[in-house]
């Protein structure tokens, strides 16, 4: 099964990609991350991201198309993948069913994280990460510990696009390059979308009752 996590940034992608994961046994495929991850490593492919990254711009297509055709190229023991924060834009879908077609394999459900655009802003500047594993709080809604460490060791720190300007910026380009990617795949009968509105529990209940049926 190839499930497509599709949303606005601040909607709960990562966190509810966590749940998925774990229970559908789905490998994680999340293109922020990886990105993430290689400016961390400085490696080339985080160097030639960071720019596009810390305006909240989106990364070159053909960038990432490459990015996810190497990560679906190797051995994936577990029942399928979870794809978080790819496709993006049209282009990506298309070159995502290309690529998926040549493995006779298809796409079997793009799920939406629905909300509304005024929840966001306050979710997204609030937010605050583990660098080490990704663990998520929120200023207000789950404030962080005062020493800002995570159990796991790792310092929680605030991603350079949560701030007010990269935040806003990608709203916008949500809006103009990745909503049409939910039409896409309604156009193609695959899209379900759920309310991402309420606390992370009650989304990952309306998510598995979106995809009852779908595995
Ligand atoms: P995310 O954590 O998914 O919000 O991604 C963080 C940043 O990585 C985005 O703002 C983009 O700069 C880049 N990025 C991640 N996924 C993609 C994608 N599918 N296409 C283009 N850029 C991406």
């Amino acid at each position: 099964m190839i499930l497509i996590l599709l949303g606005p940034p601040g909607a709960g992608k990562g966190t509810q990609t966590a749940a998925l994961v774990k229970n559908y046994q789905l490998t994680p495929i999340s293109t922020g991350d990886i990105f993430r991850a290689n400016l961390a490593a400085n490696t080339p492919l985080g160097l030639e991201a960071k720019n596009y990254m810390s305006q909240g711009l989106l990364a070159p297509d053909d960038l990432v198309v490459r990015l996810v055709a190497d990560r679906l190229s190797q051995p994936n023991p577990t029942k399928g993948y979870l794809l978080d924060g790819f496709p993006r834009t049209v282009f990506q879908a298309e070159a995502l069913e290309k690529m998926l077609a040549e493995k006779n394999q298809k796409v079997g459900v793009c799920l939406l994280l629905d909300i509304p655009d005024n929840e966001l802003m306050v979710r997204l500047t609030g937010r605050r990460v583990c660098r080490s594993c990704g663990s998520v709080w929120h200023l207000t809604f789950s404030p962080p510990p005062a020493d800002l460490k995570c159990q796991c060791g790792g310092e929680i720190y605030q991603r350079d696009d949560d701030g007010e300007a990269a935040a806003s910026n990608r709203l916008k380009v949500y809006q103009a390059q990745t909503q049409p990617v939910a039409t896409w795949y309604q156009d193609r009968g695959l899209l379900r979308a759920v309310s991402a509105s309420g606390t992370p529990e009650a989304v990952e209940k309306s998510i598995s009752e979106a995809l009852a049926g779908a595995f």
